[in-house]
C-alpha cells in the first residue's frame, strides 16, 4: 500500500541526502530500549529542521516537546558556538533519556531541558525573562497548540521562524465536528494563524516513514507588514 511506498521513498532519499550518523541512530536505539513512543520526527524531517535553523542563522531555539531529544540534536548541531536551545518536556523519564542522548551527541552544554507542563514552564520563563527566540519548534501535546502558538508569538521578534509538526492528522482536520481534542487543537491553531497579522505561515502535507501528516511553518512579521 501507500505506507510501504512512502517508507521506501523516504529511505531512498535518506540514503542519498540525510546525514544521519551513528550518534543519531544510537539515539533512536536508546529511545526504543527505554520504551519511549516512536513519535520522533523522521530523519529527513530532522534534517529539514536543521536546514531551517541554518538558513535562518538561529542562535536561540525553543522546542516544545523533547521526547528523547532526537529532533533536539538535529537542531542543536546547527547552532553556532554561542547558541542555545531550550526544550520543554512533561515526562521526567523522557527528559532523563533525552539528557543522556544530548550528552552522547556532545550538545548538552548548549541545551537546557525544562521538565514540567510546557504551559507552566513557559509562564515561568516569562517571569525569568528567558524569552526571545529566533526559532521555535512546536511538537508536544496537540490540544495545547493554541496556547503554544500564543507563547511562541510572545517569545518572538520579527524574523523568528515558528514550525509546528503533525498539523494534518491523517486528514481529520477537515472534520468540523471532530471530538478529538488533538484535532480541535490543530484546527484552532490554523484559525489563529489565519487571522493573526503578526505571522505569515504556510503548511505542507507530508507523507513518509511516519505516515501522512503535515508541517506548518511561518515567520514573524516586522511592524511594517
Ligand atoms: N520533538 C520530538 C522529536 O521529534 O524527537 C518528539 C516530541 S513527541 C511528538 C511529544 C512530547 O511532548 C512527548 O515526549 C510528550 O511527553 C511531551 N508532552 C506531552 N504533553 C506535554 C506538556 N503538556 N508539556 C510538555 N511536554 C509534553
Amino acid at each position: 500500500g501507500w505506507q510501504k511506498l512512502w517508507t521506501q521513498v523516504d529511505r531512498y532519499m535518506a540514503d542519498r541526502l540525510v546525514a544521519e550518523d551513528e550518534v543519531l541512530k544510537r539515539i533512536l536505539q536508546n529511545n526504543r530500549e527505554a520504551a519511549l513512543p516512536e513519535i520522533d520526527v523522521a530523519p529527513n524531517q530532522g534534517q529539514l529542521l536543521q536546514l531551517l535553523v541554518r538558513m535562518q542563522g538561529a542562535k536561540r531555539i525553543l522546542e516544545i516537546g523533547t521526547l528523547g531529544g532526537y529532533s533536539t540534536v538535529w537542531m542543536a548541531r546547527a547552532l553556532p558556538g554561542d547558541g542555545e536551545l531550550v526544550t520543554l518536556e512533561y515526562d521526567p523519564h523522557h527528559a532523563e533519556v533525552a539528557q543522556q542522548n544530548l550528552e552522547l551527541a556532545g550538545v548538552s552544554d548548549k541545551v537546557t531541558i525544562r521538565v514540567g507542563a510546557a504551559l507552566d514552564e513557559l509562564a515561568k520563563m516569562e517571569q525569568e525573562r528567558a524569552g526571545d527566540f529566533d526559532f521555535i519548534f512546536i511538537d508536544a501535546d496537540k490540544p495545547n497548540n493554541p496556547g503554544y502558538l500564543e507563547w511562541a508569538l510572545k517569545f518572538s521578534h520579527p524574523g523568528t521562524v515558528i514550525v509546528g509538526d503533525n498539523v494534518v492528522r491523517g486528514g481529520e482536520i477537515l472534520n468540523p465536528n471532530s471530538e478529538d481534542s488533538r484535532v480541535r487543537g490543530v484546527q484552532t491553531f490554523f484559525d489563529m494563524l489565519a487571522k493573526d497579522p503578526r505571522i505569515t505561515a504556510t503548511a505542507l502535507q507530508t507523507v513518509g516513514s511516519k505516515g501522512y501528516d503535515g508541517f506548518m511553518m511561518g515567520i514573524v512579521n516586522g511592524p511594517a507588514r
